[in-house]
């Protein structure tokens, strides 16, 4: 809007509200000519879920409607699922480049260009959902974040948290280190780098045929996310043993931006899709907690067993884990730099966690 008709619009509310002539209704009323008159924008936004995904889609589609209320209109989102506009992994570059202005995915896809992104992500054996936040919002994670995106004129948002992944299904049971060795699993990320490190094979496969190897034995493991989206995959048909995880103790989904296109927005735009990406960042974490636990209770009639790893492997794979980090920081700055934030604020946080939550959830 025209600024001087703002000011008029404020003056006015103002100075009826003082002399107490104006009902709450007008004043309400005067506030949303204010908004209605915000010059109107829509934004393209690709994700990397198919349509109608549960909760990772679904909850990008209540943010678009979200942004669209609390705007009054004048800021709208439209959401292009997966292969719509771009492919679901070339959403990063076609929001780099300004084909598209935002997208949903997850920092972790994006390792090839800077290994230090799979971090946002959060790491094995690391911190969980509240720690991880705790860490984005007051311990420097955003900081880092936004100044490696800013290279690729992005500007990112969390974006989601899908909470502890499970650790995956299994055609067989593994009872010790030496049944990891030479087994086949799809397994992405720094959780695949640390089951390398432990004799297993790491394999990635497109989500459509990850079925269909573990069924036909072509892999012997896989991993995806947790009961909810699991149990849509089938995978319990063919693999019977159901690991407790570690790999993913709480991924970051993310919210990304063009830079240049986020910086030309007015002041409120900006504000609204801060608070609707927290607003939606709750909302799915939350809706996981649920859909997980329903998924989980349906699950257990399926004849499956749910087994944690044997301490030896836990045990082996925080060694690992640190060898990664250790050989990813000598090839790239950056990677040390977020580990080495990320650690520190570890320290911090873990001996409170300890004496909260994790001590309360083992007693109760
Ligand atoms: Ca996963």
């Amino acid at each position: 809007m025209k600024r001087r008709n703002f000011l008029k619009v404020t003056a006015a509310t103002a100075a009826a509200a003082t002399l107490g002539g104006c009902t709450r209704e007008q004043i309400e009323g005067s506030k949303s000519i204010h908004v209605n008159r915000q010059r109107k924008v829509t934004l393209k936004l690709a994700t990397s879920w198919p349509a109608n995904f549960p909760i990772m889609g679904t909850g990008v589609d209540r943010f678009a409607k979200m942004v669209n209320e609390m705007s009054g209109g004048t800021l709208k989102i439209k959401v292009y699922p997966k292969n719509i506009l771009v492919p679901a992994l070339a959403v990063f570059d076609a929001t780099s480049s300004g084909q598209i202005d935002a997208f949903h995915s997850g920092p972790y896809y994006w390792k090839g260009k800077d290994p230090a992104f799979a971090l946002f992500s959060g790491a094995p054996l690391r911190m969980v959902a509240s720690e991880l936040n705790g860490w984005m919002n007051y311990g420097g994670g955003y900081d880092l974040w936004r100044e490696l995106y800013a290279k690729y004129n992005l500007y990112p948002f969390i974006g989601g948290n899908t909470g502890v992944q499970m650790g995956g299904w299994f055609r067989k049971p593994i009872e010790s280190l030496e049944d990891l060795k030479g087994l086949k699993m799809r397994i992405p990320g720094l959780g695949g780098e640390v089951m390398a490190k432990l004799g297993v094979n790491p394999i990635l496969l497109p989500a459509g045929e990850i079925y269909t190897a573990l069924e036909r034995g072509t892999i012997d493991a896989t991993e995806w996310v947790g009961p909810a989206l699991d149990i849509r995959m089938g995978f319990y048909k063919v693999a019977k043993y159901y690991y407790t995880g570690w790999h993913e103790p709480g991924s970051i989904l993310e919210l990304t931006f063009n830079k240049t296109r986020f910086d030309s927005l007015g002041d409120e735009h900006k504000a609204i899709i801060r608070y609707a990406s927290e607003a939606m960042s709750a909302q799915m974490y939350t809706e996981f907690m649920d859909q997980n636990a329903r998924a989980l209770k349906k699950l257990k009639n399926m004849n499956i067993q749910v087994l944690d790893f044997p301490k030896e492997i836990i045990e082996a794979a925080k060694r690992a884990m640190l060898e990664v980090a250790k050989s990813q920081s000598e090839k790239s700055a950056d990677f040390k730099r977020v580990f080495h934030s990320m650690e520190e604020y570890y320290r911090l946080v873990k001996p409170w966690t300890d004496i909260s939550e994790a001590k309360y959830l083992s007693i109760r």
